[in-house]
């Protein structure tokens, strides 16, 4: 597949994410390659798989990956190694497959993507100090809780309502309350993105036991791209409790689940702490976990509105950041999580929480970079503190680390309808 070997793909083939798409029919499992797919019901039907895999293939090409990701790591890895097999230069059973590459080779621009499993539980963490501190031009730092450092705060967010790249949705209606006290229901005036990164749960864990910082990189079957719509202004007026409406509107995640198998040569050491600053407790703490706990990934966000779309002008690039500004792992949000017996099911999301660093640049949300009051400059000559209605917010990433040639995680986009 020449596209998978283009530099700056997302796909090459040392990624091999897994989605589930449809051209007309039903929605299937494939394997993103360059450009295109490989249709694992295709592989079935045409008999192209190795006895030994057929069981796992067939797992993988249902319309919902929740199976395949309870199977565990181990079958991810075996699974991954077979379709090296059939797509390698050398691989062994590329032969065959070649031969019927039209069949079995679906150009993802003529996908659908679909949501690539059920997502039962959704819980979003707060794990960037600079997100917490908000530390920017416009305004002073808000001070660090006491317990950040102690542990990965987060919340229960909404599994319903996440959605996958490319779905377009109103901006929420919500009660919020003006600037000369009045409380009123109205379409939200503060709508805003936040650049997350999200965990898959692979094999979950029974309730009442617990999953151990070692055991939890064994736990996470990918990863994703996460973007955690909020309104500001419903958020403000109704957190008391954590967020709720302001939140639960929308959450929209790329479609592609990057594997753990694809991102262990992405492993460096967390960001140690200062001598000030708490240590983790023995629990969230150990030598393998000092020593590749965390993961190497840089993002960025773009954003097009509807002028710039109709005059043909690019998205501009309005944040870039990395995932080492988070304070905590996702082995460490795991351990965390399960900590009190709570059980973690196939497919449950996790997620790191805006992830901004100390630049402008950096900041993950319009809520830091503007603080509503300093607009972003774009390169029409548009301004913006918060989003209107056409504009559309795409997220991307990339693994990187020298030596390794770069995954990314394709995109995670959405476009603002105007409120119902
Ligand atoms: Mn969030």
């Amino acid at each position: 597949v020449a596209s998978a070997c283009r530099a700056g793909t997302d796909f090459p083939l040392q990624n091999l994410p897994h989605g589930v798409f449809s051209t007309g029919g039903a929605a299937r499992g494939g394997v993103a390659i360059g450009d295109e797919i490989l249709d694992l019901q295709a592989l079935l039907e045409l008999n192209l798989v190795p006895r030994s895999l057929g069981e796992l293939v067939g797992v993988a090409a249902r319309s919902s990956l929740n199976h395949l990701a309870a199977l565990g790591n181990d079958a991810a890895a075996e699974l991954r190694a077979g379709f090296v097999d059939m797509l390698a230069t050398d691989g062994a059973l590329r032969g065959d497959v070649e031969r019927h590459a039209g069949l079995v080779l679906v150009p993802q621009r003529l996908a659908t993507m679909h949501l690539p499993l059920c997502i039962g539980s959704f819980t979003d963490f707060m794990t960037s100090v600079y997100h917490v501190t908000a530390a920017r031009r416009s305004r002073p730092a808000r001070p660090l809780n006491d317990n950040f450092l102690h542990l990965p705060v987060a919340y229960n967010s909404r599994a319903t309502s996440i959605t996958q790249d490319g779905v377009p949705f109103p901006r929420p209606w919500g009660q919020r309350r003006e600037a000369d006290g009045s409380v009123v229901f109205a379409p939200t005036a503060m709508l805003d993105f936040e650049l997350e990164f999200g965990a898959i749960i692979g094999r979950g864990n029974a309730l009442g036991s617990r999953i151990s910082l070692d055991d939890a990189g064994h736990h996470i079957f990918g990863y994703v791209l996460v973007n955690d719509w909020s309104a500001r202004d419903i958020q403000q007026w109704e957190s008391r409790l954590g967020p709720f409406l302001g939140k639960s509107f929308r959450t929209t995640i790329s479609p592609w689940i990057v594997t753990a198998t694809a991102l262990a040569p992405f492993h460096v050491a967390p960001k140690p702490r200062s001598s000030e600053q708490p240590q983790p407790l023995s629990y969230l703490d150990s030598p393998a976990h000092r020593r590749d706990g965390a993961l190497s990934v840089s993002f960025e966000v773009h954003l097009q509105t509807a002028r710039m779309r109709a005059t043909g002008i690019a998205p501009a690039r309005i944040v870039t950041t990395e995932l080492a500004y988070c304070a905590w792992s996702f082995p460490q949000m795991v351990t965390h999580h399960t900590s009190n017996g709570c059980n973690l099911e196939p497919g449950d999301l996790l997620s790191c929480g805006t992830i901004s660093g100390p630049a402008d640049e950096s900041a993950a949300c319009l809520f830091e970079r503007t603080a509503g009051t300093l607009p972003l400059d774009l390169p029409n000559g548009e301004q913006r503190c918060w989003l209107e209605d056409g504009d559309e917010i795409t997220l991307i990433g990339r693994a990187r680390r020298e030596g390794y040639v770069d995954i990314g995680f394709g995109r995670c986009g959405a476009r603002i309808l105007p409120a119902h």
